[in-house]
């Protein structure tokens, strides 16, 4: 290199990078020649000592080195290059099936060469298919690498050689191990964590001495490959913190806890608020009372009674003059809030506005010019809410059910959206999904939790079953028993592959079969294709009880309430996680008789699906579920980390690396504190603003 290159340089300053490798490098995620440093490598080669061809065994790669004795085409089956290499203690083939003419050339009888392989024996003599390999000159005989050879992850287009060429040359600029110019973490921090400077451990990671622990490192928990991830899951931590940093800077409406009409309100209800549902609600109360924006994550177990704090949180911010927005992850759910808040806002004479995706546009222009105006209203959708052409006149609170499907960048798209004027509204986010704590220390570290860890009297635990295709018959029984005594069920359809029109077709299917299977009873369909009137319109008659048996896809998943319906019946229950069977027959047990859930599997079972329907079968409890599913899955699986919208890690690895977190959250603490010009610097190391920010 010339030397003016820095490590801040872009890579098309490294020799022999011109516009097109640089593409190659960019896809990558290499812009930087410092890039190529957080690059790390999956795997290692031993090439630090040559083996003589009479010592290798078969099943492990070998570096040797001899002379080329022989070398000639083979026209076998294919045709092939055959050169025999020896080093005195033995001799071994080396076949060839691409060559070129000038390697052919090059490959004379008396060359040096040095191979990379793994050897097998062929009748009688060791071979290598296609090694690595490289002619040497006679004074390079015997010199043998100094360190382990790094292997990278790369793309068409990079061979391995050109990119340990291009690491090599960025641990040249990062210079001697003692100087750190890139490191940002402060000297008393790593001591007091132990951790290697950044120089070492990149040293080490890239180019390990001949006596590493290669299975510490191929394991991913090397010092310094900690120390890497410990800088990476703090980078997360900083940007997590700076997002919450911004809502800290905004103010928010201050809403009044009015407690005159919340007594009134909380009186009228059918029953009685749990003790975990009041603790919960005087948790939001005191965030609404705040000048700053509420970032609140309720957590409850499906049933658990979540909808009614919603209803208060809005009713609140009506009654302190602004309008909150609720918005469900379907259509189906948004009719359903609709349904439920205009009857819990019934005596409060509060007007409860609902923006659907299929509202006649003149339905839907009246809708939008009452959302612009200033008065207080309830304004229930799904995020068509939050589309370009819709303006709220005074927003002031925000509501977010089933917080999944919600990740970072669309909390993030609607600050954006929410912020006027240096003011955001306060955000409450509703979710059934018992979050793992690592996930609640990373994905949702910005939010502050509530755990509605109680659910209302009365409710009997569902029973469930798992029963193999074979029984269908006798589950068709029991439907005809159960609808004899004025109780419902919903039979949930479901199919691997992920399209909507196949769902909807099976389903279709599914209902004919029952309905001639039941002819004395009312067997209903709905699924993701129909028409949201269509859905709404079937919903009701099962609500109602018009309905004896509902055939659904899995759009019922979330939040559907009928009270009456005592049977679930899921099919292919294997196919599905822990999370989305726990879901599904939460639609269950919210009346008094005793529920059921039948899990119909086609065996073989696998041994994991098998465990799953154990489970199922053994607990009711959202919260062990969870846990279970963890550990089948690993906490990244549980909410799907794309889901979340946290970038995927470099080097962390959330399964291995949790025990790091606490100790990020403090050194994020640290570093806020004490050293804030370091903040930016990680994230922008290690989360291009481009990633976390982007808007989905
Ligand atoms: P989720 O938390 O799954 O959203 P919902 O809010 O839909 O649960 O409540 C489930 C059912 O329980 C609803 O029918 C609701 O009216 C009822 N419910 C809520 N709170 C209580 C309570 N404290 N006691 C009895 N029933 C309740
Ligand atoms: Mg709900």
């Amino acid at each position: 290199m010339t030397g003016r290159q820095t490590l801040h340089s872009s890579v098309v300053d490294l020799p022999g990078v011109g516009s097109k490798l640089e593409t190659t490098l960019n896809r990558l995620g290499i812009y930087k020649i410092q890039d190529l440093l957080f690059h790390l490598p999956f795997r290692y080669l031993d090439q630090t000592r040559l083996t003589p061809i009479g010592a290798l065994q078969a099943g492990r790669e070998y570096l040797i080195e001899g002379t080329v004795e022989l070398c000639q085409i083979q026209f076998g089956r294919r045709r092939q290059l055959v050169c025999r290499i020896s080093d005195g203690t033995g001799a071994i083939l080396v076949r060839l099936f691409h060559f070129s003419r000038v390697q052919q050339d090059a490959l004379t009888r008396g060359t040096f060469i040095r191979c990379w392989g793994a050897p097998r024996p062929n009748k009688g003599l060791m071979e290598m298919i296609h090694p690595e390999y490289r002619i040497l000159p006679r004074e390079q005989l015997g010199l043998t690498e100094s360190t382990l050879t790094p292997v990278y992850p790369t793309t068409d287009g990079l061979a391995q050689t050109r990119l340990r060429k291009f690491t090599g040359l960025a641990l040249d600029l990062l210079g001697d191990r003692s100087e750190d110019p890139l490191d940002l973490l402060p000297r008393e921090l790593l001591d007091d964590h132990e951790l290697p400077d950044l120089p070492s451990a990149l040293w080490y990671v890239h180019r390990p001495p001949p006596q590493a622990e290669v299975s510490l490192l191929l394991n991913g928990i090397h010092p310094a490959q900690r120390r890497l991830a410990f800088e990476e899951l703090l980078a997360h931590q900083l940007s997590l913190k700076s997002l919450r940093n911004r809502f800290l800077h905004v103010r928010a409406p201050t809403i009044a806890s009015d407690r005159t009409n919340l007594a009134c309100f909380v009186q009228d209800l059918p029953f009685r608020l749990t003790a975990a549902q009041c603790r919960v609600l005087e948790e939001i109360l005191r965030d609404l009372r705040r000048p700053t924006p509420m970032l609140r994550l309720v957590q409850g177990d499906v049933g658990s009674g979540k909808t009614v704090l919603a209803a208060i949180a809005a009713l609140m911010a009506c009654i302190s003059g602004y309008q909150a927005a609720y918005m469900a992850p379907t259509e189906l759910l948004a009719e359903q809030h609709y349904a439920n808040i205009c009857r819990l806002l019934d005596s409060s004479a509060i007007p409860v506005i609902y923006l659907s995706g299929s509202l006649t546009r003149k339905l839907r222009n009246a809708a939008l010019e009452r959302m612009r105006d200033s008065t207080p209203a309830v304004i229930i959708g799904t995020h068509a809410l939050f589309q370009e052409d819709v303006a709220f006149g005074r927003l002031g609170l925000v509501i977010i059910d089933e917080q999944h499907r919600f990740g970072v960048a669309q909390r993030l798209a609607l600050f954006e959206k929410g912020v006027a004027e240096n003011r955001c509204p306060h955000q409450l986010i509703m979710t059934a999904t018992p979050i793992p704590r690592t996930l609640m220390m990373t994905a949702f570290a910005d939010l502050d939790l509530s755990i509605i860890d109680e659910m209302p009297p009365g409710r009997s635990p569902v029973r469930t079953v798992a029963l193999s295709n074979e029984r269908r018959n006798e589950v068709i029984e029991r439907i005809a028993a159960i609808c004899g005594q004025g109780q419902q069920a919903y039979w949930v359809c479901t199919l691997i592959e992920g399209s909507e029109n196949l769902q909807a077709q099976a389903a279709e299917e599914t209902r004919e079969f029952l309905t001639g299977m039941l002819p004395s009873h009312r067997v209903g369909l709905i699924h993701g294709r129909m028409q949201a009137r269509e859905k709404d319109k079937i919903m009701h008659a099962y609500t109602a009880g018009k309905l004896d048996v509902l055939v659904a896809t899995t759009v019922i998943e979330v939040g559907v309430d009928v009270p009456t319906a005592s049977l679930m019946v899921i099919e292919n229950a294997e196919r599905l996680g822990l999370s989305q069977l726990h879901q599904l027959r939460g639609r269950v047990g919210r009346g008094v008789q005793e529920s059921h859930c039948v899990l119909l599997y086609q065996p073989p079972l696998s041994e994991t699906a098998r465990c799953r329907l154990e489970i199922m079968r053994a607990t009711n409890d959202g919260f062990e579920i969870a846990n279970k599913d963890m550990e089948l899955r690993g906490p990244g699986e549980i909410l799907g980390l794309r889901q979340t919208g946290l970038p995927a890690m470099r080097v962390a690895n959330l399964e291995r690396d949790f025990e790091l977190l606490p100790r990020v959250q403090t050194a994020a603490d640290y570093l806020i504190a004490e050293y804030p010009e370091a903040t930016n610097a990680l994230i922008n190391r290690w989360l291009p603003q481009r990633q976390i920010y982007s808007s989905v």
